[in-house]
């Protein structure tokens, strides 16, 4: 069976702590988590969403959702995570004004990696549950100004109550999905992009004779792993005083 489906890659960004992944695991999982673990690298979720409120259309998007790592010393490896994106929810946190002050350079960053003058995406002030107790930092009419200006939508959310997160999602998918339509594909044979990736690993790990553990593929395990060579490899370009990182960076070990 085949049906019209989308299929996006979505971008969450910001600084770090705004509630990037908060706002994730409320979207993909319905959980918040009260403990801060810092996301490195990036990690991606995959959720379809059902784009049109007609009960009778059932235009699906999948989209891939890549939390990618703030710090900023990962801003090599997080440009290249950009690549391919259709959009992204740019999330500052209300309480906080330097993170809205950072939005600019977010945009920007990502408008310049994909090489494109606008990149659909919503502008997202997250922790409105906290505005209560700790006040409200960030002028909402500048934060409207900033989505208008650049045809964009401005909406509050909280990870923890979860008010307004699907909404945020939505809004997103339907404005992607106004520029760029969709394809038709056929369900069965369609694959994440973090399926693909994984059974690539699986099928060169038992190629060598071994079995996978489950926590290398599905864990972050994997990804700090890379991170780790990436940034000796980056190290060794430095120490060499080159821009370039080329093959002979990475040491295997
Ligand atoms: P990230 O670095 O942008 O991925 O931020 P996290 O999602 O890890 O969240 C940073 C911290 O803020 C964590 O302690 C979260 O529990 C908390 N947090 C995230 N979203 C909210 C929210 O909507 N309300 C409140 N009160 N706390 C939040
Ligand atoms: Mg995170």
């Amino acid at each position: 069976m085949s049906k019209i489906i989308y299929k996006y890659k979505v971008l969450i960004l910001g600084d770090p702590a705004v509630g990037k992944t908060s706002l994730l695991q409320r979207f993909v999982k319905d959980e918040f988590k009260v403990d801060y673990q810092a996301t490195i690298g990036a990690t991606f979720l995959t959720k379809e969403i059902k784009i049109s409120e007609d009960k009778a259309d059932n235009t699906t998007a999948q989209l891939s959702l890549w939390d990618v790592g703030g710090q900023s010393r990962f801003i090599d490896l997080r440009t290249t995570f950009y690549r391919g994106a259709n959009g992204a929810l740019i999330v500052f946190d209300l309480i906080r004004e330097k993170t809205f002050e950072e939005i600019e350079v977010w945009y920007s960053e990502m408008c310049k990696t994909l090489n494109k003058e606008i990149v659909p995406f919503v502008l997202i002030g997250n922790k409105s549950d906290l505005i209560k107790s700790e006040g409200r930092k960030v002028n909402i009419n500048h934060a409207k100004k900033f989505a208008k200006d650049r045809k964009s939508l401005y909406i509050e959310t909280s990870a923890k109550t979860g008010m307004n997160v699907e909404k945020a999602f939505k809004e997103l998918t339907r404005i992607i999905a106004e520029k760029e339509g969709g394809e038709d594909v056929d369900l069965r044979k369609m694959k994440s992009e973090a399926f693909f990736i994984k059974s690539k690993i699986r099928e060169y790990i038992k190629s060598e004779g071994y079995q996978t553990s489950i926590d290398l593929i599905d864990g972050n395990v994997l990804n700090e792993i890379i991170i780790e060579i990436l940034d000796k490899a980056i190290a060794i370009a430095k120490s060499d005083g080159r821009k370039t990182v080329q093959p002979s960076d990475i040491e295997y070990f």
